[in-house]
Formats: structure tokens, sequence, C-alpha cells
């Protein structure tokens, strides 16, 4: 079902990348409501308080899903665009490094379920959830719409549990 939503695009935003092009699943009723409902049942709404969604995309499902379940939702940007106290965290990049911010009084307490479009290398979600762990948040679980199956992203997450709706090879 989610699969027949992925647009492939060659060499997007640079040759040899294969982007994964998700707007056609946003634009489908059908594609974007069996999304946001498996995405509520992969991960129990019982065992979180909010959903934190990683700039860019992980704010479309990840705001989606936090109103389905009916829970409140925290945004992880990029650098500069958040405007109380942060705090940062810079992951490596194949050329590079790239930065993530959050509030410092985004999740204290709180059980937070990591939200993102897409797990590749992994190297995003990693400091999102040192982000989260930083602010005293405590992280229950990662899902994403779409794994590469190709690249040991999974593996950079360490032990918690990490769900994929669907993993392309
Ligand atoms: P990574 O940190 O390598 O796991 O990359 C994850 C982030 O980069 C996600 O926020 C994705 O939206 C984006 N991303 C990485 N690779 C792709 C791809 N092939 N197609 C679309 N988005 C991608």
């Amino acid at each position: 079902m989610i699969e027949k939503f992925i647009r492939d695009v060659p060499d997007f935003p640079k040759p040899g990348i294969v982007f994964k092009d998700i707007t056609p699943l946003l634009q489908s009723e059908e594609g974007l409501r069996h999304t946001i409902e498996r995405l509520a049942e992969v991960v129990d709404p019982d065992s979180y308080d909010l959903v934190c969604g990683i700039e860019s995309r992980g704010f479309i499902f990840g705001t989606a899903l936090a109103r389905h379940v009916d829970k409140g939702f925290i945004p992880i940007r990029k650098p500069g665009k958040l405007p109380w106290k942060t705090a940062a965290e810079s992951y490596e990049l194949e050329y590079g490094t790239d930065t993530i911010e959050i509030h410092t009084d985004a999740c204290e307490g709180r059980r937070v379920l990591m939200v993102d479009d897409l797990l590749a290398t992994g190297g995003t979600m990693q400091a999102g959830l040192k982000l989260v762990r930083r602010v005293g948040g405590e992280p229950v679980a990662c899902a994403f719409v779409l794994e590469l199956g190709f690249l040991p992203g999974r593996e950079k997450l360490g032990a918690i549990p990490v769900h994929a709706l669907l993993r392309v090879e």
C-alpha cells in the first residue's frame, strides 16, 4: 500500500542519490490515512506521552500521528529556528556535519515517541535521541515510514525499538 505512493527520484538532490519522494503518499487521502493509522499501531500510544518529529518531513507525519492518538507534538529543528532556550547536537554527514536543536523545556520527565519519514544512515535520529535524553525526556521507540534496508541505520540507534512501515532495498 505505502510502496505504491513512494516515488523514486534519481540523482536528487545530487548525483548518485535516489530520493524517496513521499509527496504522492501525502497527496492521497487513502495513503495518508493508512500511514497514520499504521504508525498509531506499531507503537502502543499508551507507552508514550509526546510525539517528537524531526524537521522537516518528520513534522508532517509526527503532527498527524500526535493528533490521531491525542498527544502533544514537539519539534526538533535545524539551527537558529527555535526561539526559546535550546540544546544542540551535531552529527556527521557524508561530507561535513549537520546540527539539530530542541527546546530545553520540550519533554522533561515525559515518554517520547520519535518520528521521521525515512531512516537512512541513522545519524539524524541518533542525534535526535541524544537531544531528547539531554533535556530529560525518555525516548521509548523510533517510528519511520521508510527504511533504507541497505544502510546500517538501525544499528546506530542502540537498544531502542525501531519500527519502519516499509523497508526498501
Ligand atoms: P540519515 O540521517 O542518514 O538516517 O537520514 C535521514 C534524513 O535524511 C531523513 O530526515 C530523510 O528525510 C533524509 N533522507 C536521507 N536519505 C534520503 C533519501 N534517499 N530520500 C529521501 N530522504 C532522505
